[in-house]
């Protein structure tokens, strides 16, 4: 299956292709290299020009769980487009694979969230679960409860509610007004959090700011926070240990649901399965994606409260919302076998593992002057790039991140003045030596 890649033309004409009739997804106008893929094995993939790359960004976006190539999904799909390839998932209909899918999903998350609905991806998820916790307090006879707080540098999206949940600033450039009723507060940042009187606290100085917030728009009027358990396109951020459970009981005072998108940090990406869990967010809706398939077919899904799914669904109520591709029975289908894979190699257990490898192997990176932090959570680095470290003024990763491909041949990611690895679960111990090693060097050319 995975030796000859059926790439027809030449490297050349399907760059020249793709700078004709393709628009990327975050395409940098700017930018005019461009790089076909065709083939992966494990950690590693290859270009159109027969470049081996090492993958520790987990197929260049936090996905690839189980690593590129296994011909075990790849047989799962095709045993399932030979049955039952699709068929609606509206009104009365299911197809058994996804049912097989929410019941290990429900047997997975924490206690509590039992209903599931399937989506294409997170920001489908995202989007339904702000729908979700509006349309239930609209059934339970509060409909001014319209409102949703997420935090500044969250990512959650790009579609419409999602997109406007997330906290990036470019995002909502040009396109007019987002959804209305979003408040951001301030993400929880050690390295960079406030300046705080001496001996205050930051989680304190959190749960002040996000009161405030409340008391300002009226708990009468909000629905919902959203918030990833450890936010990662903001750089792999850790909050501290008492935060998400101090929040979780403020929202709960105020009948405010708690929303955990877990789209990067489920499946054992961060550690566990469900990382919400661990950080006692004790969520009433956590949205999942990426690693829920580990990138081979495009898959989300939301699991609710009980009472929430019987709200917005059960009794009366008719609940119109839904994708033609919610439960693709291929995509189900192939989830499942990926979390046989996840389950049989042991791979939530094996993401500390891979922390610890990266652990030791960049903690020469700590007396660097232009590394300002480290952040491991399970199988994801943050390095944090500072101009200075007295200062901690910011350094973009970007340069970093193109070196590393370009010179080393690994494919980390930046983001902002973060560099970020979240690579494959069944990354070898000598493959995070290379790449830290790489990033090592391209750091130490920093100064
Ligand atoms: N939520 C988080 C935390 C994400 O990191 C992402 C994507 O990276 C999304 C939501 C959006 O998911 P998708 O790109 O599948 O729509």
């Amino acid at each position: 299956v995975n030796e000859t890649p059926a790439v027809t033309r030449s490297a050349a004409e399907l760059e020249e292709l793709d700078r004709r009739v393709l628009l990327h997804p975050h395409q940098n106008g700017a930018q005019h290299e461009r790089r076909t893929m065709v083939r992966g094995s494990g950690c590693l993939v290859w270009d159109a020009r027969g470049v081996e790359l090492l993958d520790v960004m987990g197929g260049g976006n936090w996905v690839a769980q189980v690593g590129h190539g296994r011909t075990e999904l790849a047989e799962a799909a095709a045993r399932q487009m030979g049955t039952l390839e699709y068929f609606t998932g509206f009104d009365i209909f299911a197809n058994d694979q996804s049912l097989m899918l929410a019941e290990r999903l429900v047997a997975l998350a924490p206690d509590g969230l039992d209903r599931v609905f399937f989506t294409n991806g997170g920001s489908e998820g995202v989007e339904t679960a702000i729908k979700f916790a509006r349309l239930y307090h609209h059934h339970r006879g509060e409909p001014d409860r319209t409102w949703v707080i997420s935090r500044h540098f969250a990512y959650h999206g790009t579609t419409y509610g999602s997109g406007t949940a997330t906290g990036f600033p470019g995002m909502h450039q040009g396109i007019g007004l987002g959804l209305p009723h979003v408040a951001k507060v301030s993400p929880a940042h050690p390295y960079r959090a406030p300046d705080l009187a001496p001996g205050r606290d930051l989680t304190d100085f959190l749960l002040d700011e996000l009161a405030g917030t409340i008391d300002q728009i009226g708990a009468g009027n909000i629905a919902a926070m959203i918030g990833e358990p450890v936010m990662g396109g903001a750089g792999i951020l850790i909050p501290p240990a008492d935060y998400w459970p101090r929040v979780r009981e403020l929202l709960a005072r105020h009948g405010i649901l708690l929303i955990a998108d877990e789209v990067v940090t489920g499946f054992g990406r961060t550690g566990a399965w469900f990382d919400s869990a661990v950080r006692g967010m004790r969520a009433d809706i956590a949205v999942v994606a990426k690693g829920l398939t580990s990138g081979y077919a495009p898959l989300g899904a939301v699991l609710v409260r009980d009472e929430i799914g019987e709200t917005v669904a059960g009794g009366d109520a008719y609940l119109f919302h839904g994708h033609t591709y919610s439960g693709h029975a291929t995509a189900c289908a192939v989830a499942l076998a990926n979390l046989d894979l996840v389950d049989r190699e042991q791979l939530v257990g094996r993401s500390a593992t891979v922390g610890e490898w990266f652990g030791a192997a960049l903690a020469p990176l700590g007396d660097r002057p232009h590394v300002g932090e480290v952040r491991i959570a399970g199988a994801t680095v943050g390095i944090e790039l500072v101009a200075d470290r007295g200062t901690r003024e910011p350094l973009m990763a970007g340069a970093v991140a193109r070196e590393l491909r370009d010179v080393h041949r690994v494919v980390a990611r930046d983001y902002g003045n973060t560099l970020v690895m979240a690579p494959p679960l069944v990354i070898s111990q000598p493959q995070v030596t290379r790449a830290a090693e790489a990033v090592a060097e391209v750091i130490s050319r920093l100064g």
